[in-house]
């Protein structure tokens, strides 16, 4: 299958960056709703309206929910290439629907997506709160969960820039999780289904990102949606959209994560035998937060009455400014960093240190500063 080709055909164009909200998604959703496919489930904390869209016809179910957590965009723009795909009258979208029947929740947390938040207007994390059940949203999902009986649960978020995929240079450009249903993450039927449509998409994605796909911790919490649905008896596969090289806007993990979406459901409908593909799964290496967006080595401070020599990290800060999100960089840590990456590194060969306020720097700072006489570092980046 040519997954690119695929891509580039199903590709809603006009969801672009990391700041989607419910209005960027609801005139596509209008746009797709063809068949009665579309139903406003519930409402958010602020009262905005939260939307399914199902479609298909087959036997098994699928429950895909996307942005629970509000600043996780990224699968939302590969969940709408999908319903594309799904709603193109190809071949595959045909066999797809003939074997699926998929609900899907597009946006769980619109008042979150809006104020580019992980968590709701109540300042909750939805995705710590499926025991207590305290949120509108949690609860709407829970409800679905219920009353759709889904076979599989696809829970999409986004990950920080942080994590690599195993103790390697490559980032974790997507993880998985297939979650736990014990304290004990004992392997069940119910994660080993989980687990075999992981370690399928996987197989998939290495040929495009070798080495750049992770494995997210499975230690248990019955507070996330996922942990209590496989609780529940509901095969769940975790998404993690990540980092690609210089891909702020994950336009292009979007592309890995719609490649996912399809080669797991290729794998559902073409695999009627259960076999146990655990020790593959485990194979796959388990995420690691051990990079930073920028690592300067080799700096020279002058303290008072004596010289450092040190390094730097700087991470984005991700704000958001008039509809749009600016990534600004900010000074982290100062020390070893021996066992970090960063995704751009430069060595300051010992230049000094120096800035327009005091000349030592501030964990928290965001501004810019000068390397010897003829770098200066503008929002992270160096300019000779
Ligand atoms: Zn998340």
């Amino acid at each position: 299958m040519n997954f690119e080709k695929l891509f580039l055909e199903s590709k809603q164009e006009s969801l672009f960056g990391r700041y989607i909200t419910l209005e960027n998604i609801l005139p596509i959703l209008n746009a797709l709703n063809q068949n009665d496919n579309l139903k406003v489930i519930g409402k958010s904390v602020e009262g905005k309206e939260i939307h399914s869209y199902s479609i298909g016809s087959g036997s098994t179910k699928i429950l895909i929910w996307s942005q629970m957590h509000g600043n996780e965009s990224t699968t939302t723009k590969a969940l709408f290439d999908l319903l594309n795909l799904l709603n193109s009258g190809s071949e595959l979208a045909e066999k797809l629907l003939i074997q699926f029947t998929f609900c899907c929740i597009p946006m769980l947390n619109p008042d979150g997506a809006e104020k580019y938040t992980r968590i709701n207007a109540n300042e909750v994390d939805l995705n710590r709160d499926f025991q207590v059940l305290s949120q509108p949203e949690s609860t709407l999902l829970r409800r679905i969960q219920s009353e759709f009986n889904p076979d599989f649960c696809y829970n999409l978020h986004d990950q920080r820039t942080i994590f690599a995929a195993g103790e390697t240079k490559n980032p974790a450009t997507v993880a998985f999780l297939a979650p736990s249903y014990n304290e004990s993450r004992e392997i069940n039927e119910v994660r080993i289904r989980a687990m075999n449509v992981i370690v399928a998409m996987n197989d998939v994605l290495q040929k495009y990102i070798p080495g750049q796909v992770g494995r997210f911790d499975d230690g248990f919490n019955l507070n996330c949606a996922g942990d209590t649905f496989t609780n529940l008896g509901a095969p769940t596969v975790l998404f993690e959209a990540g980092h690609f090289p210089k891909d702020y806007d994950r336009e292009i993990t979007r592309k890995y994560i719609f490649i996912a979406l399809v080669s797991g459901l290729k794998y559902i409908y073409e695999n009627d035998i259960v076999c146990n593909e655990t020790d593959k799964y485990f194979n796959i290496p388990q995420n690691k937060p051990i990079f930073y967006d920028f690592i300067y080595k080799n700096i020279k401070i002058n303290y008072d009455n004596r010289q450092i020599i040190t390094n730097f990290a700087i991470q984005f800060k991700e704000v958001l400014v008039e509809n749009h999100i600016e990534f600004v960089a900010t000074l982290v840590d100062i020390g070893d960093l021996n066992e970090q990456f960063g995704h751009f590194e430069f060595d300051a060969a010992e230049k000094v240190y120096s800035d327009d306020w005091t000349n030592i720097p501030k964990i928290g700072q965001n501004f810019d500063f000068y390397l010897g006489d003829n770098v200066k570092v503008v929002n992270g980046l160096p300019i000779v």
